[in-house]
């Protein structure tokens, strides 16, 4: 028999999408078929509205879709309307959901500007109040919703999963013959309680299409367990995160691995990457770290992407991983640019490898590649465009050489370049 008579290669790629209700969010579309979204949050006092537009604007050229900001207070609520209006008028269209908790129904109704000036409200099941004001609180925030024309979140949270709800399950389980563990109870509330609550807003009058939902969690495993069942229950638009990630490679790692998952089985129609920054750090990483996800996994292209070797024994120097790095943050810093002057460039492929053993090879399979000199090779480094060897760079130059040839490549194939913007 061959070795390829039982081989079946159709199937790569993601499962089919989970088909979803498609809801507005301003101008961007969640669910119902469109690409996955992604979106961030901002961390600054929304008081403070300099600051707030500022982190808006940067976290929207880094390409966050969405950008989520607290609503918290009197002064935060009327600072809202002036924040779009100053976004507006810097040409930043980013739509900004406010994120409500405890009073937000007050917050709403007593500040009808800010009611208007936000795309989307954010509520949680859990804290939107407590025991008869519950219902009612809820309510004031669906019926602003209708009256405004906004979308909802009903966003879950494992920190402030609805205590009443989760009561009563576990009273149900514990009667019954074989109860089951707990924390299958409360994945099992975490899923009711967003679903209940977008009922609930669908019999006060809010349509379908104006509800995302989302139930975080803070565990890998009950994330893919907790958004499969909602999956499986409703065809509602999925909001996708891991709350409380965490830091550096644990936050990104964490995240990727939960939303992995469920985006490869067709799950979720936008996602947040909930990363801890460091003091002082760049909030824009939880956008390029969701970007870089749903990128590497064939769902988007936002950004060309440096292909690199990891380097071995074979590489003495540090050239490829300076030159690898030096590629993209000037792709990066050039793409805000290349938007618009180089349409379709974000599908560039561009390899940086370090010596002979794969360097031709995955060159060969880049748009341009470079493979760099290796300990005891000459002393030369071929380059490889559009698969055939199309120049041999030698000297001190190498690097400059590579990215005149990348800038002529962009240039020829996408249109050309501002150099101004790209230098
Ligand atoms: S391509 Fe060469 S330098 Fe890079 S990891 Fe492979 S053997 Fe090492």
């Amino acid at each position: 028999m061959s070795l390829l008579a039982e081989a079946d290669h159709t199937k790569s790629g993601p499962a089919v999408r989970h088909r979803t209700v498609g809801v507005m969010i301003g101008p961007v579309q969640v669910g119902g078929g469109a690409p996955i979204v992604v979106q961030s949050m901002t961390n600054t006092d929304t008081a403070d509205i300099d600051a707030t537009v500022a982190q808006v604007a940067r976290l929207a050229r880094a390409g966050s879709e969405i950008v989520r900001i607290t609503v918290d207070r009197d002064e935060a609520a009327a600072a809202v309307p002036k924040i779009r209006e100053r976004l507006d008028r810097i040409g930043c269209d980013v739509p900004l959901v406010g994120d409500f908790h405890y009073i937000g129904h007050k917050l709403l109704d007593d500040h009808p500007a800010c009611a208007e000036a936000l795309a989307k409200y954010r509520i949680n099941p859990g804290n939107v109040g407590f025991k008869d004001k519950k219902d009612r609180q809820f309510s004031m925030i669906v019926e602003k919703a209708i009256q405004h024309g906004k979308a909802v979140r009903i966003g879950a949270n494992w920190g402030s999963l609805d205590q009443e709800l989760l009561t009563h399950l576990m009273d149900l389980n514990a009667a019954q013959p074989a109860p089951l563990p707990a924390g299958a109870i409360t994945r099992e509330a975490m899923v009711q309680s967003a679903l209940l609550s977008a009922e609930r807003a669908i019999e006060i009058g809010l349509p379908k299409e104006s509800i995302v939902i989302s139930a975080k969690v803070s565990n890998v495993q009950d994330l893919i367990a907790v958004y499969r069942e909602l999956a499986r229950r409703s065809d509602y638009a999925l909001h996708l995160g891991l709350t409380e990630a965490g830091m550096g490679s644990k936050g990104i790692v964490a995240s990727s691995a939960a939303l992995g998952v469920l985006l490869q089985e067709g799950i979720g129609d936008t996602i947040r990457f909930s990363l801890t920054p460091e003091p002082g750090g760049d909030r824009t990483l939880e956008v390029k770290t969701a970007q870089e996800l749903l990128q590497t996994m064939g769902f988007r292209t936002f950004v060309p992407l440096v292909a690199a070797c990891p380097g071995c024994g074979r590489t003495t120097s540090t050239v490829f991983q300076e030159l690898a790095g030096d590629i993209q943050r000037w792709i990066d810093a050039s793409m805000p640019e290349w938007k618009t002057t180089h349409p379709g460039v974000e599908e560039l492929n561009v390899a940086v490898m370090g010596c002979i053993v794969n360097g031709p090879g995955e060159s060969k399979h880049a748009d341009i590649g470079i493979s760099l000199p290796g300990t005891g090779e000459a002393p030369a480094a071929p380059v490889f465009i559009d698969g055939k060897k199309a120049v041999t760079l030698r000297g001190a130059t190498i690097a400059a050489d590579f990215k005149a040839l990348v800038v002529e490549y962009i240039d020829r194939r996408y249109g050309k370049a501002d150099r101004s913007a790209a230098e």
